[in-house]
């Protein structure tokens, strides 16, 4: 019987998914005829499909009851049956909906006299825990969870587990995940295992009173700023390195922490903290990366530990970091990664729910905006609550005062916004800014955070990419220059950035002005790629232009650690694994250029104080702000508050520029080429100014 009845077959199921809600499609290899009888396998029980759609070699099946989920299903027809995969389903509204958990308890977390955990994996139809002793042995004790309401899985374990270390095992679609906690705060070596424990949320320095200034970021590596041979500091490319103080230079300048306190910013930017897979953190010196290949939200990179070894070190060292650059007055922004994962198969997030975290193009393929593999989808419920709470961690636990997000542009509107909510009311004076890149995601493009949508996003801060190449040139083509090259009359691009950008923001506030940062060639680098012929002299008149031109714009100047003495890297454009030589801070150029370093301080100086250099709207900046003169690379305009009018004059030419005063009066010069200060330099006696070749100038009329 049963031979005879098989004989009639001339297909076979290949494939059979859960696409949306309430339909299923099933793949065949061979053409399927008109068999009826199409059933979901669930345990021991069947339940009828109805046949929508009959393809050549797919059939599209509807139900009309709720989908069993949490169940091993299969779908079939007569003894012949498959699994069940659950697929693009994940993605729809209907699953949102149907499984977002809005607990504030996901991850470890204390419940009575208990230790419990809770992830999110609404597809799984098995999860248990794997308790190790230590993060190296195999040996394990297995814990099953309950399923409970939203697709959540949860245990408890008695208090006396804490200090074991975990993974989830997980299984969805038929088959076996390990899965390390998506929610892990701390971790092994390399996060290979989370570790079960819980870090005490409290302020890492209680109240932080600071000065009230107007903002100025400075960008930097933990392990570039300390690991070059004349740091002067005792732990070399670690968090407890950059918190040394009282560095310095065999020459006794100060370096590190010290040296940035001199210098005078406000923000120190940290290139990313939180867990990353490039580097290995048991040997940490073979390997160099930037960071931005996120491996865990919520941890922190061990390879700037001490101890990698010691899940708790590297969160010590790191609040430790930060405490000590506030008690020295100094904010701190961390760079975070949440536009990607390292690898998207291998992340604990693909092996729970897989398929939710991403963005998928309409032809299946994994959206690749990011250029590195995938795109993550923070627009779908769950996965921006996995950032927000990320944000909220790190506020918390570590007193972060800002955020930069690494490809911004990624990242919907809807997240941003309600990042910007939480941490304001964490954090009144948090700091968030983010590359607003437009990047060919899968996503409708009003949608993003990008530069585009900056009306939307009023209190987030966007890099300038637009003045920036209408300074130096194109970031992107060597041979294109820029104003400061001294051909150029200024462009539309160069006039809007020195007003804050009004053309592309709606607040000066939200205008990141720079000339470098860790991406692309240093602004060095550049110059010498643009004028091979050029003397040293020339190109250090150039390069300090350009950093002028920043701290005189309207909006927040951005500084890349080491720009304030010419930093290179040696010609090397994208350095994100070039050994430390390439990447590191060379110390000694900081001594050889003290006398740039020392404009830049005064410059910084003289920038806070006066107001009218960062004005709050762009109505104030449209009234005090005046073009007097723009000739070919030199470009001179005034600016006018209630008691003063400052003429800033920028020559971009070889040439020395007689530059006509606006009116005659009692004019004194506060910044020149070399020397910018708050005492007047010098007085002039004349109508005009000369102003030297390839120089900044300013000057101040007291009405
Ligand atoms: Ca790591």
């Amino acid at each position: 019987m049963k031979q005879k009845q098989e004989a009639f077959v001339n297909w076979i199921m290949t494939k059979a998914e859960l696409v949306k809600i309430n339909q299923i499609h099933l793949f065949f290899q061979g053409t399927v005829g008109k068999e009826q009888g199409w059933t979901l396998f669930v345990g021991s029980m069947t339940y009828p499909l109805n046949i929508e759609k009959r393809d050549s070699n797919m059939l599209e099946l509807s139900f009309p009851f709720l989908f069993p989920f949490g169940e091993q299903c299969y779908v079939g027809c007569g003894q012949q049956k498959i699994p069940l995969m659950i697929t693009d389903v994940v993605r729809t509204i209907e699953f949102d909906n149907q499984f977002f958990y809005n607990g504030t308890d996901l991850g470890l977390s204390r419940f009575e006299d208990k230790l419990m955990l809770q992830v999110w994996a609404p597809t799984a139809t098995n999860v248990e825990i794997l308790l190790y002793d230590n993060w190296h042995t195999d040996r394990f004790e297995r814990f099953s969870c309950s399923r409970t309401e939203n697709g959540i899985w949860k245990a408890s374990l008695d208090q006396n587990r804490l200090g074991g270390f975990y993974l989830y095992n997980v299984e969805v679609n038929h088959s076996w995940n390990l899965a390390v906690d998506p929610y892990a705060k701390m971790l092994s070596i390399n996060g290979e295992r989370a570790y079960l424990d819980i870090i005490e949320e409290q302020d890492v320095d209680g109240v932080s009173i600071f000065d009230k200034k107007p903002p100025i970021i400075y960008e930097l590596h933990i392990r570039d700023f300390t690991i070059g041979p004349n740091s002067g500091t005792k732990e070399k490319g670690k968090y407890i390195g950059l918190a040394e103080e009282k560095t310095r230079t065999i020459q006794h300048f100060e370096t590190g922490l010290d040296y940035i306190k001199h210098l005078g910013v406000t923000h120190v930017e940290l290139l990313p903290v939180q867990d990353y897979g490039s580097v290995d953190e048991s040997d940490w010196r073979a390997t160099y990366n930037w960071g931005y290949d996120t491996t865990h939200f919520f941890a922190v990179e061990g390879s700037y530990s001490t101890d990698p070894y010691e899940p708790f070190t590297r969160v010590n060292e790191l609040k430790k970091l930060i405490q000590t650059f506030h008690s020295n007055q100094l904010k701190v922004i961390v760079d975070v990664v949440f536009n990607h994962l390292y690898i998207r198969e291998e992340s604990a997030l693909e092996k729970l729910v897989p398929g939710y975290y991403f963005r998928y193009e309409s032809n299946g393929d994994v959206s690749d905006g990011t250029g590195v593999g995938n795109d993550y989808a923070s627009e779908r419920k769950m996965a921006r609550k996995l950032i927000v709470d990320a944000v909220e961690h790190w506020l918390k636990v570590f007193s972060v005062d800002g955020f930069r997000f690494d490809l911004m542009g990624i990242l919907d509107v809807d997240t941003m916004h309600e990042i910007k909510q939480l941490a304001t009311s964490i954090q009144p004076d948090v700091l968030i800014l983010g590359e607003g890149w437009v990047l060919p995601t899968a996503h409708e493009p009003t949608g993003l955070a990008s530069i585009e949508q900056a009306h939307l996003l009023p209190d987030i801060s966007f890099f300038q990419d637009q003045f920036r190449d209408s300074i130096k040139g194109d970031t992107f083509e060597e041979s294109n220059a820029g104003f400061i090259s001294g051909s150029i009359v200024a462009s539309e691009a160069f006039i809007n950035g020195l007003k804050g950008s009004p053309s592309l923001v709606k607040y000066p506030s939200q205008a990141i002005n720079y000339v470098e940062s860790h991406d692309n060639h240093t602004l060095w680098d550049k110059l010498k790629l643009l004028h091979p012929n050029e003397s040293r002299l020339i190109l250090e008149k150039r390069h300090r232009l350009a950093t002028t031109i920043v701290l005189l714009s309207q909006g927040t100047p951005f500084l890349q650690a080491g720009q304030e003495w010419f930093r290179t890297k040696y010609g090397v454009e994208n350095s994100y694994n070039s050994p430390d030589w390439i990447n590191a801070l060379n110390w000694d150029e900081r001594v050889k250029n003290d006398k740039y370093v020392t404009y830049i301080r005064d410059l910084i100086l003289f920038r806070d104080d006066y107001p009218v250099f960062h004005l709050e709207t762009f109505k104030e900046v449209e009234e005090a702000f005046s073009i007097h003169e723009s000739i070919q690379g030199c470009f001179s305009f005034t600016l006018k508050d209630k008691d003063q009018i400052l003429l800033v004059i920028f020559n971009a030419t070889n040439k020395e520029q007689k530059i006509a005063l606006p009116f005659k009066g009692n004019w004194q010069v506060v910044v020149d080429g070399t020397h910018a200060s708050l005492i007047p330099l010098y007085r002039l006696g004349i109508d005009y100014v000369l102003v030297d070749p390839i120089s900044t100038f300013v000057c101040v009329n007291e009405q």
